[in-house]
């Protein structure tokens, strides 16, 4: 495995020690700094694979960190933050952060959230015209579906919503972005056309469309396509 190297920008004293001495267990190399300002510098000369990023910083707001960071580069982005607040997630998913862990966090999902973005990256620069996603491939020169090695059967929207699905894996959406990638600008409140076509693309991918394994509900967010391959 690739030697990762993780920056962390947290200003609680109590949270970057966790977070440093859980890297360090489980094999992370590990930068970190406390405010807006080093966190710039830090990135732009060590050139890490992934931001944890803290909301609430000494200097300013998190946010406009990740927003700076998405002017330059791709990096997987994932937020930490004590506030428990839907609209300052949604906020920093729409400035470009890729996940988020609301603290208190377990060591478990954290690790799960770093793996997941560190390979989602990884096959975004293997892109082919070929998408494989468990059980699911798509042909995206031919438009073809297969689940289930059978050729899926799906309407145009159904289409792009599972092809922007599979684009982004293991990240989460937030029903305004996946609004505005697949129906287009003007269509972000339209939150009822978003539940119905994933209650129709659901009963044709899940096995049991009520605990789904790929379309996961981010509660009050938006959605995460699931993805361990
Ligand atoms: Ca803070």
């Amino acid at each position: 495995m690739k030697n990762y190297l993780i920056q962390i920008i947290e200003d609680d004293p109590s949270v970057k020690k966790l977070l440093e001495i859980t890297f360090k267990e489980y094999g992370f190399n590990h930068i970190s700094c406390e405010n807006k300002k080093n966190a710039m510098m830090m990135f732009l000369s060590h050139n890490p694979d992934l931001l944890i990023v803290d909301l609430g910083l000494p200097d300013g707001d998190g946010k406009e960190f990740i927003k700076q960071v998405r002017e330059i580069s791709k990096i997987p982005v994932v937020v930490l933050s004590a506030r428990h607040d839907e609209k300052e997630i949604i906020a920093a998913l729409d400035v470009g952060a890729d996940d988020y862990i609301t603290k208190p966090f377990s060591v478990n999902e954290l690790l799960a959230r770093i793996r997941a973005n560190l390979r989602r990256n990884i096959s975004d620069e293997n892109i082919s015209s070929k998408i494989l996603c468990g059980e699911l491939e798509m042909d995206v020169a031919s438009r073809d579906i297969f689940f289930k090695n059978e050729q899926l059967k799906l309407t145009p929207i159904e289409y792009e919503l599972l092809k922007y699905f599979l684009l982004n894996t293991n990240k989460t959406l937030t029903h305004k972005q996946i609004l505005k990638e697949v129906w287009g600008v003007g269509y972000q409140s339209e939150m009822q056309y978003l539940r119905t076509y994933v209650n129709t693309l659901r009963k044709k991918i899940e096995q049991n469309s009520t605990r789904p394994n790929y379309i996961k509900t981010e509660s009050g967010i938006g959605y995460r396509f699931c993805c361990n391959n």
